[in-house]
């Protein structure tokens, strides 16, 4: 069975302030330690796989910022990949770009070394939301660099937007939307802004500095999200996640598919041989273990029957055709109505969930309502 990879480079220009992934500033960062350390990591895990194993469908470089790297750094990454995977001709490679820190050159490097999805952090379209999440690119910045991505030839470009910011009102989120569309991107991922602890966005709100955006406007924005994406021919594919026809990332399907990947690089997370398990948080932590000569591992657990079951379920409901349920019964041997009798009921009775065409899935309603459909599985 092939497997999906998944790279996380941990150096950013600056944190913004929303952010909660593991990063460490690149000015001073220990670039080249990362650099051997990640070699190191990638021929240890590659020794432990079968060579029958070793087959790789897609790989996606993510951060942290991974171009704040040199192209040539990027490259030799992929490289070293390639040498020691089986990466199947096609496979879909996507690495994240910030706007701002890639040009003409470096876009063809990444070309060339066979990257063919650029996924653009561009988050939002006016200066002063810009500022409050604490980007370093202007939106004309951004604009610039889709552009060049597209002149390098890149046909697969993602665009992140974010949502709900503080003050961020209905019409510039409309606003946004339409200029994002006029640079007709393949594919749009747009997220609510998450306030999570510990970070300086999460602190201005808590101290009165800044005004989170109301429940009720956010749910607005998301839905207005839905119907403008989709009446301009956007395919709705996953809670989050819009795209041309032909373009969902295939990475992440195989996230929401409850399929294995294997993470590397500090803080990645892996879902492989009935194993889940994760890389230490830190960079100076990974550093250590690898120099020491051991697996980065930071905590494992086995992956049971029942907790497989369970996130097959929720991340299916995801997908906005839903769980395919016979798929789900041959994969387990039992229906999802033996195994959730009681939660199908439930939640079928509040109209959340549906089925049609074999699927299990989420209702309009339940779209609005997701993590607490989720919940229901954990
Ligand atoms: S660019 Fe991304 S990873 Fe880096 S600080 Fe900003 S949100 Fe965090």
């Amino acid at each position: 069975m092939s497997i999906g990879l998944y790279i996380h480079v941990p150096f950013c220009i600056r944190k913004c302030s929303y952010c909660s992934f593991a990063s460490v500033p690149l000015e001073g960062g220990p670039v080249s330690g990362y650099m051997s350390a990640l070699e190191r990591e990638m021929e240890m895990r590659a020794a432990l796989l079968p060579p029958g194993d070793r087959s790789v469908d897609s790989i996606y470089i993510g951060g942290g910022t991974p171009t704040c790297l040199s192209g040539d750094d990027l490259a030799g990454i992929l490289e070293r990949v390639f040498s020691l995977f089986n990466v199947a001709g096609g496979a879909e490679i996507t690495v994240e770009a910030n706007p701002g820190t890639v040009d003409g050159e470096k876009l063809k490097i990444l070309k060339n070394a066979g990257v063919n999805r650029i996924s653009m952090g561009v988050q939002a379209c006016r200066r002063e939301l810009l500022n409050i999440l604490g980007r370093l690119h202007s939106y004309p910045e951004a604009e610039k660099s889709f552009l060049e991505a597209r002149h390098a030839g890149f046909d697969n470009i993602n665009v992140d937007l974010i949502f709900g910011i503080p003050g961020q009102s209905s019409r510039q989120w409309h606003e946004c939307l339409e200029k994002i569309i006029d640079l007709e991107p393949d594919h749009i991922s747009a997220y609510g802004l998450q306030l999570e602890e510990g970070t300086a966005l999460s602190r201005m709100v808590r101290e009165g500095a800044l005004n989170p955006c109301p429940e009720d406007l956010e749910a607005e924005m998301y839905r207005d999200l839905i119907e403008i994406l989709t009446a301009r021919g956007y395919v709705h594919y996953e809670v989050s996640n819009f795209a041309v026809p032909g373009r969902f990332c295939r990475h992440n399907l195989r996230y929401w598919h409850n399929r294995p990947y294997l993470g590397l690089g500090p803080a990645a997370h892996s879902c492989l041989g009935g194993r889940r398990f994760a890389n230490e948080p830190s960079l100076p932590g990974y550093l250590e273990k690898l120099a020491a000569g051991l697996l980065p591992v930071s905590w494992q657990e086995e992956i049971g029957p029942e907790t497989e079951m369970s996130e097959t379920v929720f991340l299916g409901l995801r997908l906005i055709e839903g769980l395919d349920v016979e798929g789900f019964r041959k994969r387990f041997g039992r229906s999802v109505d033996e195994v959730y009798p009681g939660e199908i009921d439930r939640l079928s009775g509040l109209k959340l969930v549906e089925r049609a065409d074999g699927r299990l899935r989420l209702t309009r309603r339940g779209l609005m309502l997701g993590n607490a459909v989720f919940a229901e599985f954990v």
